[in-house]
Parts: C-alpha cells; structure tokens; sequence
C-alpha cells in the first residue's frame, strides 16, 4: 500500500503532510465522508507513514518493507489499535475502551493508548464506526481525549459529523472527505479488477453517490437484476404505483424479517429510483447519455420537454430522497414505500403529455 493507491483524496494528504512538518499534527482527527470512498484504508495508510521505520515522519511516506510497515499491513503492529462496531452489533460496546467487567480499566483501547509506544515513536488508534458510540463508551473514550497521552494519535471515522455525538466531535480535528467522481469510480473498478466490462463499471460508478464500495456491490448480477426490473417498472407508462409498490416490497421482504436488512433494501430501491429519474432529466436536456436505457423510453414518451417536466421530476426525485431519510429514521418501511410510491404517482400525472 502507498499513498499512490490512495486516489481522490490527495488535498487529505497534503494536509496531514504540513501539519506534521509544522510539529501541528493534532492529538485527535475525525474523518468524515461518505461509506466508501476510503477513510479508513487513507487512516490506515497514514498509520504506516507514521510507524515505518525508514522514512522519517516528516516524509509522511511508507516504504512497505521495513519491520514497521509489515507489522502495520499484517495488521500486528504493537503500537497500532483498529476498533469498531462488532459485527452484527448496533454499538461500539464499553469493553472495548475500558475491557471486559471483569478486568475493567486494565485492558481496552484507553488502556493500551496510555504506555510507552512498543516500538518507540506513536501509539495510533484507529476507530471506525465513530457514530455507533454510545453514551457509556464516548465518555469513556472522552477521558483520553480530554488528555490524550504523549505521542499517541487517534482517528475516528465516521460518514457525517451530526451522527457524532457533539462531545467527542468538540474534542477532533475535523478532516472532510469528498465523494469520488464517476470517472475515477469507473477507472478504479476496471483497474481493480470488479469488471472489465466498461458499460458496466460506468453505470455502476453513476448510480454510487461516489462510493466505491457502493459501485462493487452494484456490480453484483443479483442487485442489478433488481434494479433493471425496477426500471422497468418505474418506465412503464402510466406509472404503476401498485405494481411499483408491490415490487418493491416483495424485494424488501425477501431479505428476511432483521429491520435493517429491510431498511438496507428499500434504499438501493431508492437510490435506483433517484437514479432512474436524475437520468431522465438528463435525456431530456441533452440525450445522450444512454446508461440506463429505461429513462430514455421514458424520455421519449414526452414529445416537447419543457422546464415543467424538469420541475415535476425534481419534485418526484425530493420525494424519494426524502422517503430515504424517513427510511433512515426507522420509519415503518412499508408505510414508507407505500405512500412514497402513491405520492410518485401523483406526480407523475400532472406531468404535460
Ligand atoms: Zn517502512
């Protein structure tokens, strides 16, 4: 790994780079941006620099073979600690900061963060999942931020800073991360090997709000199977609300009876209905760009597009949007759909011919 397979993220790096030329490296960052376009292998990265035994710190450069960089990318380095939210759990539990009840205070991040580095240099903590602390673990957490111990170095991780729970964010250096462009998402799946299919890829890194790991998912025959079925759909003309509704929730209900993994399913429905509609809009100021061949049908069906058929869209797509968000604070998913898709309808009707 080096910084060279880090892409999109260069003004991050150059940042990271003066501050510690400066001696102004921060005892605390928090990383935010959305799932998927590369804090924590950036984090990760940046752990490497700091712990490799050949460049010096100011170099902010690994060099992938000394015993620092081995032990960082074999993931046993002494002085390295990555946490997150147990798998299949909603919460970064206590245990992690403090140990297990038992041996409480005398293991756990706060603990191995408060000794002397093993290998001299930095003792780093790198914490995913930051907004899935809950009250008990932030405060412990809290602790050592409010006096974190010399040479130590701790980077939280999270999508956005309002899921942060404002005294642990009070305590960070804020670094922002940008979505990454269509073009670099579609140069990066063929480069890594997702697809070499370059129809594919781009579609895939089109309709991936500049996630990459978003755009490997879609690249998966059965979601995209999905999708294109509610393309079709969602073309058809007059617009279906039953048919799209009932679709779409034998789609949810197929992932099982487990809340989130409904709530997961719903959204890449939207997130393809908001694709499906943004794509319209744009065959209709200029047709051309093809990628979803269902949009142009559904284009075509509209002989004279006006600013009128613009605006009815961008009312339908902040409707999705926002039935995104209602799916996102736990609102009842079929409820959701439901009165989404009805309300889609109705939009649409009042669409000129
Ligand atoms: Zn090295």
């Amino acid at each position: 790994m080096s910084w060279d397979e880090i892409s999109g993220h260069q003004p991050q790096i150059e940042l990271l780079r003066g501050s510690i030329r400066r001696h102004r490296l921060s005892h605390t960052y928090l990383f935010v941006g959305t799932d998927g376009i590369g804090k924590r292998t950036f984090a990760l990265q940046a752990a490497q620099c700091l712990l490799c035994k050949t460049h010096s710190e100011n170099e902010f450069l690994a060099c992938g073979h000394c015993p620092g960089c081995k032990q960082v990318l074999a993931g046993t380095h002494p002085d390295l600690f990555v946490v997150g939210c147990p798998e299949g759990k909603r919460e970064i539990p206590i245990d992690t900061f403090l140990g297990p009840a038992e041996r409480r205070g005398k293991s756990g991040l706060c603990y191995d963060l408060s000794h002397t580095p093993m290998a001299g240099g930095r003792k780093i903590a790198i914490i995913a999942d930051a907004e899935k602390l809950n009250d008990e673990s932030a405060n412990a957490l809290l602790k050592t931020l409010e006096e974190p111990p010399p040479h130590s170095l701790i980077i939280l991780i999270a999508t956005n800073t309002d899921s942060v729970l404002p005294t642990i964010r009070s305590r960070c250096q804020i670094i922002r991360f940008n979505a990454l462009s269509t073009q670099l998402v579609t140069n990066l799946l063929l480069k890594n090997g997702s697809t070499s299919d370059h129809q594919a890829a781009a579609q895939a890194a089109g309709s991936c709000d500049g996630s990459l790991s978003q755009a490997v998912m879609l690249l998966d025959p059965e979601l995209r199977a999905k999708r294109d079925r509610l393309f079709d759909l969602l073309a058809a003309g007059p617009f279906n609300s039953i048919a799209v509704t009932r679709y779409v929730m034998e789609g949810v209900e197929a992932t099982g009876t487990e809340a989130p993994l409904q709530r997961e399913q719903a959204l890449w429905f939207f997130r393809f209905s908001i694709d499906f509609f943004r794509t319209a809009m744009r065959e209709m100021i200029q047709p051309e760009s093809r990628l979803i061949p269902q949009a142009a049908q559904f284009r075509q069906r509209i002989k004279n597009p006006t600013a009128d058929h613009l605006t009815t869209l961008i009312q339908v797509i902040e409707r999705v949007i926002s039935g995104a968000n209602h799916i996102e604070q736990n609102v009842a998913v079929n409820l959701v759909v439901e009165s989404l898709f009805d309300e889609v309808g109705r939009i649409l009707r009042t669409l000129p011919a």
